[in-house]
C-alpha cells in the first residue's frame, strides 16, 4: 500500500506503520512522520525513504461536555466523522477547510483556516488542549496554553515536526440550523471584489470567492463572491457519507489546457451568473465542501499530478496581487477555481502558521515546466510583497523563498522532535 500526498507529486516511497490505541513507543530506527487524510498537497505530509505513522485507525471520540461545547477526541478522528455526530445535535465546527476529509490531528499541524478567518481565526485558536507523544525521551506531554505552552504553540502549524498529537480537545461552535443563507454576487473586477469583502465583513460569518484567471476583455478579473451564516430554522439535515461522481482514473495530461479552462471558468461563471441572489437557502456540504462530491477529482490533473499554490499578500501593498494575475495571464497558465479571501486582523497563534492579515489566492497548476517557471517567478512577486506562501499546498518553493516568508523557522527548529522528519523539510534545509 502506498501513500501520497493529494497534488500527487511528489512520488515518494516510505514505510507505513499503522497505529493502534493507545500507541507504544515511537519508532526511531528510520525518521518519522505522521500521516493524517494526506490532504495535502505538496511533500509536507511525506517522507521519503522513511516511515509514516498512520493515525486512520486514531478514530474514537473520547468525551464530549454539552455546556462547554469542548470534543476531546483520538487525533484521527476525521472533520467528517465529526459533522456526521454532531450536526444533528447542533454543533458545528469551528472552522473548517474546504474538504472535510481532514483529521484532527492534520487540521493542527497545519493550523487550518476557513472562511471565517475575519471573525474567528484559525482552528488554533479553538483548540483547548492536546497530548504529544515525544520520543527523547520517550513520553507524553499535555499542552495547552499553560502547560508546555510554548510546545503548544510551535505544533499548532508545526508540520507534524514536533511530536505526535494523540488526542485533542477542541471547542465546537453552536448552531440554530446545519443550512446557510447565503448570498451569491457576480464582480467584474479586483475593486469589486475588495469592495464585498469590506462591506461583508461585518455581517457575514463566511466570506470567499471564486476568481477567473483569464482578464477579460477590459483586462480585468471578474468571478463570483459567496458570503453567508448559519440559518435559524431549527432544521438539522442529517448526511450520509455519500460521493455521488468519482474520477475513476487518472486523466490523459493533454486534457488539461488553456481553451479547455477558459471554456470551464466560462460554464463555472454563466451557471453561477444565472443562480446568484441573495438569501438563497443551502445545506452545509454544498456551501463548505462542493469539492468532497466529485470523489479523487485530483486525478484530473493526470499522472504527473499538480502544484496547489497559496499565497497571501498583505492589503497595503494590493498591486502585488495585480501582478500576479498579470503574470498568470502573461504565461497563459489559467487556472480554475482560483479562490480569493482577504484574511482578518485576528493573529495566528502557531508558530509557523499561514494566516496573517491579507488577501489569500488559491491556484491550482499541472506540474510541468511551464508551471513551475511561473510559480517561480509569483514567488518573486509574493517575496516583494513581504506575504508568504502555505506550507500545507507547497511542494517546489525554494529554501530562499521559504526563510523569506518564514524567518521564525530557526527558532521553530528548538521544539522539533529529532526523530521527526518530512520531505519538505528535508527539501528547503
Ligand atoms: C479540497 C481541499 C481543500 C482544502 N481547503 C483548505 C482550506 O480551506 N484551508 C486550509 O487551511 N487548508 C485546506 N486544505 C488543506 C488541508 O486542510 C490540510 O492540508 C490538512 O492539514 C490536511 O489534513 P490531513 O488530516 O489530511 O493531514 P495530512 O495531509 O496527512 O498531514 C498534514 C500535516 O499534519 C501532520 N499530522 C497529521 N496527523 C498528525 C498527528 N496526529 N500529529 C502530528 N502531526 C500530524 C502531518 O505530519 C503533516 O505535516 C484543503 C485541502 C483539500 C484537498
Amino acid at each position: 500500500m502506498t501513500k501520497s500526498s493529494w497534488g500527487h507529486y511528489p512520488k515518494t516511497t516510505q514505510n507505513l506503520q499503522f497505529l493502534h490505541w493507545p500507541p507504544k513507543q515511537l519508532p526511531t530506527h528510520q525518521t518519522i512522520l505522521p500521516y493524517g487524510l494526506g490532504r495535502s498537497y505538496g511533500d509536507s505530509c511525506l517522507n521519503d525513504q522513511g516511515t509514516l505513522l498512520i493515525t486512520e485507525k486514531l478514530n474514537r471520540f473520547i468525551d464530549f461536555d454539552p455546556s462547554s461545547g469542548v470534543l476531546h477526541s483520538e487525533a484521527g478522528v476525521t472533520l467528517e466523522d465529526i459533522l456526521l455526530q454532531f450536526v444533528p445535535r447542533g454543533w458545528f465546527l469551528p472552522v473548517t477547510p474546504g474538504t472535510k476529509f481532514v483529521t484532527l490531528g492534520g487540521a493542527i499541524a497545519n493550523d487550518v483556516h476557513g472562511k471565517n478567518h475575519h471573525a474567528v481565526g484559525n482552528w488554533g485558536h479553538h483548540i483547548v488542549e492536546f497530548t504529544l507523544m515525544r520520543t527523547s525521551p520517550q513520553e507524553i506531554l499535555t499542552c495547552n496554553p499553560h502547560q508546555n505552552a510554548e510546545l503548544f504553540y510551535a505544533t499548532l502549524g508545526g508540520l507534524g515536526l514536533t511530536g505526535l498529537i494523540l488526542s485533542a480537545k477542541v471547542k465546537l461552535k453552536k448552531i440554530q440550523s446545519s443550512q446557510i443563507k447565503q448570498d451569491m454576487i457576480t464582480f467584474n473586477n479586483l475593486h469589486e471584489f475588495y469592495r464585498l469583502s469590506e462591506e461583508s465583513c461585518e455581517g457575514f460569518e463566511f466570506n470567499v470567492a471564486w476568481v477567473d484567471c483569464f482578464k477579460n476583455s477590459k483586462q480585468e478579473n471578474r468571478g463570483i463572491f459567496f458570503r453567508g451564516n448559519f440559518d435559524d430554522n431549527q432544521i438539522f439535515e442529517t448526511h450520509k457519507p455519500s460521493r455521488l461522481l468519482q474520477v475513476p482514473f487518472f486523466l490523459p495530461n493533454q486534457t488539461l489546457n488553456a481553451f479547455t479552462v477558459k471554456a470551464f471558468n466560462e460554464l463555472y461563471f454563466q451557471m453561477h451568473r444565472f443562480k446568484a441572489g441573495t438569501n438563497l437557502t443551502t445545506s452545509y456540504n454544498s456551501f463548505f465542501y462542493p469539492l468532497d462530491a466529485i470523489h479523487h477529482w485530483n486525478k484530473i490533473y493526470g499522472i504527473q499530478g499538480f502544484y496547489q499554490y497559496q499565497c497571501v499578500i498583505p492589503l497595503d501593498n494590493k498591486a502585488a496581487l495585480q501582478d500576479l494575475f498579470q503574470e498568470i495571464s502573461n504565461f497563459q497558465q489559467g487556472s480554475f477555481l482560483a479562490v480569493l479571501k482577504v484574511f482578518g486582523r485576528i493573529k495566528s497563534l502557531g508558530m509557523m502558521s499561514f494566516p496573517v492579515e491579507g488577501v489569500t489566492l488559491a491556484l491550482d497548476f499541472p506540474v510541468n515546466p511551464k508551471s513551475t517557471e511561473l510559480l517561480n517567478r509569483l514567488d518573486e512577486i509574493v517575496m516583494k510583497a513581504k506575504g508568504r506562501v502555505y506550507i500545507a499546498k507547497d511542494a517546489r518553493m525554494s529554501q530562499k523563498a521559504f526563510l523569506a516568508y518564514y524567518p521564525q523557522f530557526q527558532n521553530f527548529l528548538k521544539y522539533k522532535d529529532p526523530a521527526f522528519s518530512s520531505s519538505f523539510l528535508r527539501r528547503i534545509s
